[in-house]
């Protein structure tokens, strides 16, 4: 599909916007890191100075006055990384860091487009240019299983804790990652609002578009709203281009949509359609197994309840951090 002038626009827009913002966040980083180690800027002059000679040294055929130099420069990183890890920083803090380290944010590598350059286009496609940044911000590197409750969760779980049916969420999602691209996987994420649902969405999503993944990730409202857009000639795209340009499709907070037959019979045929082009699908709720058995014409239900169903708990983790933030 030719890309018009404004979404080529659109896409060096965003690339832009990630380069500046990990040249700020490093730029942040180091102001920080000379605030608390004062010696910083005076050992990275040193060390400048010492390269410049290390070249000259070189350059003049003085072997052993170069591996005297490089054996000060070593000396001397060495003094930067204890100074700095004793201040709580390590050297890869003053790097910017990148959206995407295989292109550093521009979107092309010397072989050509970037792997992020497709789920680049489709999140301007469909609007969502920020859902980079969300992954970024929740990741499985960033992913705290202490921030879940370990006391039993009788209503929504059962009886088990939080933090142990969280620890197997967090198994299933990473195999989910694991096994994408092998085989079509669907995932239903239920449970109360605030127990870590998008949290996981986001890490899935996230890993993926990294690996160049197109990935689709909209609240149900937005997402019918776009449905009933194609379906009426309103939106550029349709419902095909949808479906074939999205490798996974997220839909949160499916239960929040105002319901009609129109909305049922899209929503029936964009599961069949999925199913059997074999394109995943994840869709997180509030909405228990039953709730879906009711809410959803039979049709609907059953084929949403064979997806591999993943059950959340426990306080409201929005609520529970704001007050210990509180209590601090
Ligand atoms: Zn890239």
């Amino acid at each position: 599909m030719p890309l018009t002038n404004q979404q080529i626009d659109q896409i060096e827009q965003i690339y832009l916007e990630r380069r500046n913002r990990a040249w700020d966040e490093a730029e942040r980083k180091r102001a920080a890191i000379e605030k608390a180690v004062p010696e910083f800027p005076r050992l990275e002059r040193e060390q400048a100075e010492l390269r410049g000679r290390l070249i000259e040294a070189k350059r003049g055929g003085s072997l052993r006055l170069a591996a005297e130099i490089d054996k000060q420069i070593r000396a001397q990183i060495l003094m930067k990384e204890t100074l700095l890890q004793e201040a709580g920083y390590t050297l890869a803090d003053l790097e910017p860091r990148w959206a995407c380290p295989l292109c550093k944010d521009t979107g092309y590598t010397d072989k050509g487009k970037c792997v992020c350059f497709r789920p680049t286009l489709v999140s301007v496609l469909y609007h969502d240019s920020a859902l980079w940044d969300r992954v970024n911000e929740e990741s499985f590197d960033n992913f705290d299983i202490t921030r879940f409750d370990t006391r039993p969760d009788v209503a929504n779980l059962g009886g088990d804790s939080a933090r142990n049916v969280m620890v197997k969420n967090l198994r299933a999602a990473k195999n989910f990652v694991k096994n994408f691209g092998s085989r079509m996987q669907n995932m239903l994420l239920y449970g109360p609002t605030g127990t870590g649902k998008t949290f996981l969405c986001n890490c899935i999503a996230g890993t993926l578009m990294k690996e160049g993944w197109a990935v689709v990730y909209m609240t149900a409202v937005e997402y019918f709203r776009l449905l009933a857009d194609m379906a009426f000639g309103r939106s550029e795209q349709t419902i095909e281009d949808l479906m074939d340009s999205t490798d996974l499709l997220i839909i949160d907070d499916l239960g929040t949509e105002i319901e009609t037959t129109a909305n049922l019979s899209l929503m029936e045929e964009t599961i069949d359609r999925r199913m059997n082009k074999k394109q995943s699908t994840i869709i997180s709720t509030n909405l228990t197994p039953d709730d879906i058995r009711h809410r959803y014409i039979e049709r609907i239900a059953s084929r949403l309840l064979c997806y591999q169903t993943l059950p959340f708990g426990g306080d409201d983790l929005r609520t529970s951090l704001r007050s210990r933030r509180i209590n601090l």
